[in-house]
């Protein structure tokens, strides 16, 4: 059985990858209208132009949903279960997949403000985010 690797590496992908590695969010960024996308695909998602550039991005997000992962998809992730993988509407475009770092214990909320962060399993340097504020984490504050 071959198993399906999480970060292959396309021409449209490159650059997406090599700011994972810096520790740097790089999404699409579209020079006919400006639209900001993720994921990296060849032509802008508002307007089609193939006129895309790579922009470097805070990774400063919202999350949109969450799943807590017991069963790993791949083997380099065996020890790190349970886990949860969050889906964040990134700032300016874009929504992204991503581990997040937090302790366990912490259970995210739709809306809840996250930072994005870079992590590394078995030498690859995949995308994460942490909470950006402890009152994320499911806690209200009163104003
Ligand atoms: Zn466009």
């Amino acid at each position: 059985m071959t198993e399906h690797d999480p970060a292959e590496i396309d021409s449209d992908s490159r650059a997406f990858w090599d700011g994972v590695a810096r520790g740097r969010l790089v999404v699409s960024h579209c020079r006919a209208c400006g639209h900001q996308l993720f994921p990296p695909i060849a032509s802008c998602a508002n307007c089609g132009s193939r006129e895309l550039e790579p922009l470097e991005v805070s990774g400063d997000g919202e999350i949109y949903s969450w799943a807590r992962v017991h069963l790993p998809l791949s083997d380099a992730f065996v020890d790190d279960v349970p886990y949860t993988v969050v889906v964040v509407d990134v700032f300016g475009g874009g929504r992204l997949f991503g581990r997040l770092l937090d302790d366990e214990q912490v259970t995210p909320v739709a809306g809840a403000a996250v930072r994005y962060e870079t992590y590394w399993v078995g030498g690859r340097a995949l995308p994460g985010f942490r909470l950006a504020l402890a009152s994320s984490a499911g806690t209200e504050t009163a104003i």
